[in-house]
């Protein structure tokens, strides 16, 4: 028997479906069961914008460059394989249907459209945070066609290496199209695609070693990710109310993966990196729907492994895997790879998961994390070209160069595009009580306390320039509070002021400074860092072999690098001139120059130098 509410529930949606403009109630999640419900949430997308300066030309650009992809290319691999024509050219690299896929010596037709759903997420985004209209008309447009390929007794996934993998990446993207672009057809065609992909779907999340331990054809078959489907399980369940999703998220949390982690276990090593880091994200989904705090705990301590075998620059994995600590493998890789840390891909999995702990702790050094990864990787990534370039590992090696990725269109042309979106939602949070300021990067948010339309305008250069500027607009005086991160690096003289004077509360470094008190149009915080300089160590094995970094950024060395320096040396760098993001110092062999990452375009350079006292 239905019951009222569940009629009510389904006529709703109808409704939404059958009639347009589709009024923004239709679109708001299903009521489903959830187990907690973080303090602080994010903005919608629209409410945050992103002010002149880098990231916004990153976004920019991404949006760009997806919104004039060719809609025949995207589609001809899952039109192929359903035996369709299939017009268009080919999108190459990894993205194409062919035969010639062979590892490790060629990677051409790795995952044919595996990054459709990312793509689509990518611009579904971009449309919520600018309302373009020619953007919310090309997602629309791609689920219709897309949905045409969608069989579900379909052979789309017959042979196919990384079912889970694909089937994840095109469910994220069918959610975000219904929910940020008010795509009515996605849910219907997300449901379809989800039962064309679970014949090929094993009975549980595997890992890498159950993989390897089962029959396959060949290894590309032995590296699928099903430990990062919950995740997205999840959100359909709570974007449809279709049980059958909570059960199938269920179904793929990797007990044997979160379980030790929950217990403080590092299981980490030796797994590929990305992918694990991404799979955290699943455990806070599974703590939030579930509400069990196994989840919870699983994520935070992961998260710390993670940070504990990071490079100066926040990112980690060299060669795409974790290492074992106490062995001074971080170190040793600085000689034997250039495959550092898989930016784009790595940064956004970072995001994502210290934005979940972040709203659920409410614990500053998850913002501490995030820049870190932000200024030092994703800000540096050099743009994505229309034939699909891609940037995909920092180098971090003693002779490092920023390079292009060989193959056209990999895992991280996917990722790219939705990180840039994010930037905004990742800026700021909501609270009962008023808004968190998380990243201090130039840009607006508008919200609505106690029905009273504020906006917060953000100006700053920051990390460059040592401050920022907040300044509130509202129609009428509002109480309410505004949390500043205080990242764990600044230095004692790291001030804040409002409207003036200075604040009251006591700035204390590795928390958020509360700001409580009734805001009026003009007011202003204005907020002083010290940015004390400081050497990393690369390992605890290897205590001189560091890194320079000030405040949030690390600073690189440009070739030609001296044989020989002290830490006295490094830490006295001064910068080049005020309007320069260079600094300097004076070693035995002459004046060494260091630069941050996103300043750095084909010259040799390294992270890392042996320091000599
Ligand atoms: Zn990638």
């Amino acid at each position: 028997m239905t019951t009222r509410r569940q009629f009510l529930r389904t006529t709703s949606l109808a409704a939404g479906l059958a009639i347009a403009p589709i009024s923004r109630r239709a679109w708001a999640s299903q009521s489903v069961q959830i187990g907690v419900v973080p303090p602080l949430s994010v903005f919608d997308y629209a409410q945050v914008q992103l002010l002149d300066g880098r990231l916004r030309e990153q976004f920019d650009h991404n949006h760009d460059v997806f919104l004039h992809l060719d809609e025949d290319a995207l589609l001809k691999p899952f039109r192929q394989r359903e035996g369709l024509p299939a017009p268009g050219p080919d999108m190459g690299g990894w993205y194409d249907n062919a035969d010639d896929f062979s590892p490790p010596e060629n990677f051409h037709a790795f995952i044919p459209g595996h990054s459709f759903g990312q793509y689509l997420s990518g611009l579904a985004r971009a449309y919520a945070v600018t309302g373009s209209s020619a953007t919310q008309e090309k997602v629309h447009r791609l689920v219709k066609a897309f949905g045409e390929t969608v069989e579900p007794a379909g052979k789309f996934y017959r042979g196919y290496h990384l079912p889970a993998y694909t089937y994840d990446k095109t469910s994220c993207g069918l959610i975000d199209a219904h929910e940020f672009a008010k795509c009515p057809d996605a849910l219907d065609v997300h449901w379809r695609a989800t039962q064309a992909a679970l014949p090929y779907l094993p009975e549980k999340a595997l890992s890498r070693a159950e993989q390897r331990a089962r029959p396959h054809n060949m290894v590309a078959d032995t590296w699928d990710e099903t430990y990062t489907l919950p995740e997205n399980f999840f959100l359909a369940y709570r974007r449809s109310g279709k049980s059958e999703y909570r059960d199938l998220a269920v179904r793929f949390i990797e007990q044997d993966y979160f379980g030790p982690l929950a217990e403080g276990q590092n299981v980490l090593p030796g797994e590929h990196a990305y992918s694990h880091v991404n799979a955290l994200s699943s455990a806070m989904q599974s703590y939030l729907v579930l509400g069990d705090e196994k989840y919870l705990k699983a994520a935070r301590n992961g998260l710390r492994f993670v940070d504990e075998q990071s490079y100066a620059t926040g990112g980690w994995g060299p060669d795409e895997a974790f290492v074992p600590p106490g062995k001074g493998l971080l170190d040793a890789s600085l000689g034997t790879t250039h495959a550092s840390f898989e930016t784009p891909c790595g940064a956004y999995g970072h995001f994502k998961i210290t934005r979940y702990l972040l709203r659920t702790t409410r614990d500053s050094r998850y913002g501490d994390s995030m820049e870190r990864i932000l200024y030092n990787t994703i800000a540096g990534a050099t743009p994505i070209l229309a034939d699909g370039t891609s940037f995909y590992y920092s180098d971090y090696n003693n002779s490092a160069r920023k390079v292009h990725y060989r193959d056209k269109w990999p895992c991280c042309s996917g990722t790219f595009p939705q990180l840039t979106a994010d930037y905004g939602i990742s800026s700021y949070y909501k609270s009962e009580d008023g808004i968190y300021v998380n990243l201090f990067v130039p840009s607006r948010v508008s919200w609505s306390q106690n029905n009273t339309q504020c906006t917060l305008t953000q100006k700053t250069d920051y990390p460059h320039s040592e401050s920022t500027q907040l300044a509130f607009s509202l129609p009428r005086p509002e109480t309410f509070t505004v949390y500043i991160r205080i990242p764990a690096w600044a230095g004692a003289k790291t001030n804040v002021s409002v409207s003036g004077g200075r604040a009251e509360a006591g700035v204390e470094p590795g928390k958020f400074l509360a700001l409580r008190r009734t805001w009026k149009e003009g007011d202003r915080i204005d907020v002083e860092f010290e940015m004390p300089m400081r050497l990393e160590p690369v390992d605890p094995e290897n205590r001189n072999n560091v890194a320079l970094v000030r405040g949030p950024v690390a600073l690189f060395a440009v070739a030609p690098t001296p044989s020989k320096i002290t830490s006295k040396q490094l830490l006295a760098a001064t910068k080049v001139a005020q309007s320069s993001h260079d600094w300097k110092t004076q070693t035995d062999a002459g004046v060494l120059t260091l630069r941050p990452f996103a300043d750095i375009m084909s010259e040799d350079y390294r992270l890392y130098l042996r320091v000599e006292s």
